[in-house]
Order: structure tokens, then sequence, then C-alpha cells
């Protein structure tokens, strides 16, 4: 039977906490509290598209970041190695070579990176030229003192950094697509910039409910987090953006606390979906700081959705249930090795783990399906 403890121990024990928290309150410690101590299980999480596109040797984005992860590389460099494929895959329509171009037909990408142990981010953005833009932003990172370059001033830093730089990163299919939605949008019939906006935004979401894009790719992004067994963790995302966005508009991605935020001592959080939703609220920041506070990986991506949510009052951007009509996802990763994945509506994320590659299903905070 357990012994009940007396009066004077219940003093002391609780006394001892309370010492403790009087002494040093969380503010005045210099570094942030980890959420964890103990075991670290190494883990890659990822957006789905992180389990599709292959290299030579058919190792996904996943698999390949977590076999460089679990040897001796260095944890960033094994996550970009993964998204690298994405990148390369003319088939990824939302990602790098390929990706679905902006309203003039040009593939203007973004991307970012963080490494928790060095503490240092790089991100680019409105970037043309050059398939692997995550390569790119961690160039950013190692050799400035600056953390985001943008437009043409990106691809001079990239040229001159070795990169090669082309000319169209178009593949057949891109163009074709925008080539339709050129047709379908036509700007002579809509002179007014408004009602322009809209009916581009219409024929893009007509063209997904047709089947000529599929749905993550009229949006589209990969975000890829990762933790060794060193319990070291690291961050990536990178992107063409929304489909025939403005030249020039750049969402979330590559923005810090946005597309992607890493914290040495706390974990990883990195997103997809609609950006603009994400950049009002630095959401990715704001799951580290939700699991900083002690939440789980999975409510703490569920608190930023509740967030997002609450902010979406525009019409534009409700459904008729008037809950917000887009897709939004995080991907979430702990100092412990636990993830999760969490998306406004029904969703799967990829994860490679010692028990190998898989397709989890995320939490979804509201029943149904996205509208665009
Ligand atoms: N979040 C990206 C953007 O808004 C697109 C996406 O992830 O689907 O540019």
């Amino acid at each position: 039977m357990p012994r009940t403890l007396d009066r004077r121990e219940i003093i002391r024990l609780g006394g001892t906490a309370l010492g403790l928290a009087t002494v040093m309150p969380r503010r005045l410690l210099g570094r942030a509290p980890a959420v964890h101590t103990g075991s670290v299980k190494p883990a890659v999480v990822a957006s789905r598209n992180g389990l599709r596109s292959r290299d030579t040797a058919g190792a996904t984005c996943v698999e390949k970041a977590f076999a460089l992860l679990t040897g001796e590389s260095d944890p960033l460099d094994a996550l970009l190695a993964g998204v690298n494929i994405v990148e390369r895959d003319p088939e990824d329509s939302s990602v790098g070579y390929g990706g679905l171009p902006n309203a003039d037909g040009v593939v203007q990408l973004d991307s970012c990176c963080m490494h928790g142990p060095k503490r240092r981010a790089g991100g680019v953005a409105a970037l043309e030229g050059v398939r692997t833009p995550s390569l790119v932003a961690q160039a950013v990172a190692d050799h400035t003192d600056h953390h985001l370059i943008v437009g043409d001033d990106a691809q001079r830093f990239a040229r001159t950094m070795g990169f090669e730089i082309e000319d169209d990163l178009n593949t057949e299919k891109s163009r074709r697509l925008w080539l339709e939605w050129k047709r379908r949008s036509d700007p002579r019939h809509y002179p007014d910039p408004e009602s322009r906006a809209l009916a581009q935004h219409r024929a893009g979401l007509a063209m997904v409910a047709e089947g000529l894009i599929d749905p993550e790719h009229y949006y589209g992004t990969i975000n890829c987090n990762g933790l060794s067994p060193r319990g070291e963790l690291a961050g990536v995302t990178t992107t063409s953006g929304l489909a025939w966005k403005i030249p020039g508009r750049v969402g979330d991605s590559p923005i810090l606390g946005a597309g992607l935020y890493v914290d040495a001592a706390v974990g990883a959080a990195g997103s997809t979906g609609r950006g603009e939703a994400n950049l009002f609220h630095l959401a990715s920041f704001l799951v580290v700081e939700e699991m900083r506070r002690g939440a789980a990986p999975k409510d703490a991506g569920l608190a930023a959705l509740e967030r997002v949510a609450a902010n979406t009052v525009e019409k534009r951007l409700l459904n008729s249930r008037g809950l917000p009509a887009f897709g939004l996802s995080f991907y979430v990763l702990n100092a412990h090795g636990e993830h999760a994945g969490v998306s406004m509506y029904s969703s799967s994320y990829a994860v490679c783990t010692e028990n190998g590659p898989e397709i989890l299903p995320t939490e979804a905070l509201y029943d149904g399906q996205s509208e665009g």
C-alpha cells in the first residue's frame, strides 16, 4: 500500500519546487527551457510530397534525410539533400524546377532554412533561375551576416556563390497549365485589378476542381524538419509559391517564423498552404512557442490553427459554414522526437523514423475539405 506523506513532508517537497520557481522565474533564465530532457528519438517529418519524388537510387526526401541524419551528416545538410530531390523533380509542380509560374509565366521560388545547433538561418525570395533555392538559402545563412535576400539580387548572390542560373525553370507541363490559366482569365476582359484578381483566382480554383491541377499544387510546398540522434534540430521550407501569383508576391515559405521556425532546445515547425494566413500570424513561431510552454506537438499545432481561424473574418475567405475555406498545415517535431501533422481540413504528412517511412493522417481542426 502506498505510504501517505505527512504534512511536514508535503511542505518540504512543495517547498523545494516552490523555492526553485521563486529563485529562478522563467523569464530570468537566460536560456529558453527545453520541453524535454532524456531520450531522443531521431525523426524526419515533412509535407506529404516528402514521400513521393525519388532520386536515381529510389530514395524519397524523408528517407534520404533520415539516412543522412542518423549517419555522420550535419542535420541541415541531411534535410537539404532530401528536399533537393523534390526541388529537382520536374513532376512536382509546387517546388523548384517545374514549379507553377507566376502570372507572367516566370517561375519565382522562395525558401528558408534554420540550423538549430548553429543558431543560423537564411532565406531567399522571388528567386529565378536556380532549381534548388534551399541551397541558396543555406548559402545566405553560411556566407553572409543576413537572413533574407530577394529578387534579382538573390539571383546575383546565387551566381556569385557558383550556382548554375537557368533562363527558365518551366517544364512543358507547367507552361501548358499556365497557358490554360491565361486563356481562362484573359486580362483584357478584366481591366480593373480587383476583378482581374478575382477572375484569375476563380480560373485557378476551377482548374483544381476539374482535376487539371492537384489541389496540393495550386498552393504547394515542401517543409521538412529533422531531429538527429544527437538531439540536433533543423528545418527547411522550399516552394514555387501560389500558382500564378502577382509577380514579386512572396508567401510565408521564406519568412522565418512563418514558413519555418526552429528552436534548438524546443522543436521545429513549418507549413504548407495559404501563405497569407500564416504570414499574418507567424504561426510556425507560435507553434514552437506553444511547445516551449509545454504543449505536445499536436496541441501546439492546433492552437496555431485556431488562432488563424479566429482571425479569418473576411467573407471571401470563408466557406458556407463560416469557416476558413483554405487549407493550411503544420509539420511539427519536438526536441524529443515526438511529432504531429495538423491541418485546417483532413490531410496527411510524411514521416521517417527508425520504423521506416510512412504517411500519417494529420489532426484536422475541422471536418470536410478545403476549397482552395
Ligand atoms: N505556403 C506557400 C505560399 O503561400 C504555398 C503552399 O505551401 O502551398 O507561397
